[in-house]
């Protein structure tokens, strides 16, 4: 099976609107790659490039070593699921998983065989003879994965296949399509904007936002290192904390991150003291997930934060505890725009940027401000693994896991990003 690459790869769809953004990605030889992002990002472009359904504004795809840019949908070897996996409504399920194989020539008797297996495989033998009208959402969709699968593709595409589909099916499809993809060995680019599929499913997670790749890495590096506080935002369920902070540098070059009245301090032995001691006076955000704060009533700890608890909420396994606090929380989406303010020897951007596409250009929305904090977003959230018999509006301490805390520029970008390894 060919891997896949996209070297600079630019859209611009009506003349002026730039969809993906010189977007380079290489997908290995069978791997499952997940593209992950907020609608209107540009991963569906992406997709209908590589599957040849949108023609490639800039740079190239290639296939292994073809030269894909301009190679016919039909000669990609590529098969494609979408969200409504649309089926021929007068053919049965038989029919409709058959009909490519009937297409490419082959014996019916023998398609009608192949297409009973897959139906085997898929879970739908009951419904073979039946037409699409009578299946539910999740069985029509597998009637559309086992046409696009039945002729063995060498690269499978699939957008947003299960978002249809109620909460049960969408797991238990998950799962059948992590097996089956593992099965088939296709390349596989699968584009969603739910992060609980890419973690469950991919081998590696590319994060798209504005058209361009802003991290890639597999599910465990992204979510523990992620490149950008975007990135950390988009990941994980409350998101992260992000916090607005001054780097202080205080006696034997401590690092401390001041929070206005509130501050907490890194650890000597973090390898990010070493470069924000040289950085007295710097702003940088804060992040720190919900697991990696503990309520706490001691004064033990060192580092914590404090606020007044404003309400909890109860998700089963687990609670939430919402504080209000004079901590100034920023809100991932609205971080990236601004130009660094950090010297660039503090940041490596997560990927280097080619420009060769000169215009036209995406047109900027205003610059919000850096930091920017909103009323929605300005409560600490902390995660609860047991019960609580704090109640509102009672004054809360959460201490805070210092080796869990990730720190990035103004800009977005985290200090000190070290390669990924491959
Ligand atoms: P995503 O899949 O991440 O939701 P899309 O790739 O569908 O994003 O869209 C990326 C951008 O391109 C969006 O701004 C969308 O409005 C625009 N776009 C997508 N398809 C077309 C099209 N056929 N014509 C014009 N603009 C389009």
């Amino acid at each position: 099976m060919p891997g896949i690459r996209l070297d600079s790869v630019s859209k611009v769809y009506d003349g002026d609107h730039l969809a993906v953004d010189e977007l380079s990605l290489e997908v290995a030889d069978g791997e499952f790659m997940v593209l992950l992002g907020p609608s209107g990002c540009g991963k569906s472009t992406v997709l209908r490039m590589i599957a040849g359904l949108e023609p490639i504004t800039a740079g190239d795809l290639w296939f292994g070593r073809t030269h894909a840019n301009r190679l016919q949908p039909k000669d990609r070897g590529v098969a494609m699921v979408f969200e409504n996996g649309a089926l021929y409504p007068n053919r049965t399920v038989r029919e409709n998983i058959m009909f490519p194989l009937l297409v490419a020539g082959e014996e019916p008797a023998e398609a009608s065989v192949k297409a009973a297996e897959l139906a085997r495989i898929l879970g739908i033998e009951n419904a073979i003879d039946q037409l699409p009208w009578t299946l539910s959402g999740g069985q029509r969709q597998r009637v559309a994965i086992g046409r696009a699968i039945v002729r063995r593709p060498e690269i499978f595409l699939m957008d947003e296949p299960l978002s249809n589909l109620d909460a049960t099916m969408r797991t238990e499809l998950r799962q059948e399509i992590g097996a089956m993809s593992k099965d088939l060995k296709a390349t596989t680019v699968y584009v969603t904007h739910d992060h609980v599929e890419a973690f469950t499913l991919a081998d590696r997670i590319a994060i798209m936002r504005n058209g361009r790749i802003e991290d890639a890495g597999t599910p465990e590096q992204v979510y523990a290192d992620p490149g950008t506080a975007f990135v950390a935002g988009f990941l994980g369920t409350p998101r992260i904390n992000l916090i607005s902070a001054v780097v202080r540098v205080t006696a034997h070059h401590r690092v401390a991150l001041d929070f206005g009245t509130q501050s907490i301090s890194l650890p000597p032995v973090d390898r990010r003291s070493l470069i924000l001691s040289h950085h007295d006076g710097a702003t940088v955000i804060v992040g720190i997930r919900p697991d990696a704060l503990t309520l706490t009533p001691t004064t033990e700890t060192d580092n914590w934060l404090t606020g007044r608890l404003r309400a909890l909420e109860f998700h089963g396994n687990q609670w939430f505890a919402f504080i209000e606090s004079d901590l100034n929380l920023v809100n991932p989406d609205l971080v990236g725009q601004p130009p660094p303010t950090l010297p660039t020897t503090l940041v490596a951007p997560p990927t280097p940027h080619r420009r060769s596409l000169r215009s036209p250009r995406r047109p900027q929305p205003p610059e919000p401000p850096p930091c920017t904090p909103t009323h929605r977003r300005s409560d600490l959230i902390v995660q609860l693994d047991a019960p609580t018999s704090l109640r509102p509006p009672t004054p809360i301490r959460a201490a805070v896991d210092p080796t869990r805390l990730h720190l990035f520029t103004q800009s977005g970008h985290q200090v000190a990003r070290r390669p990924r390894k491959p």
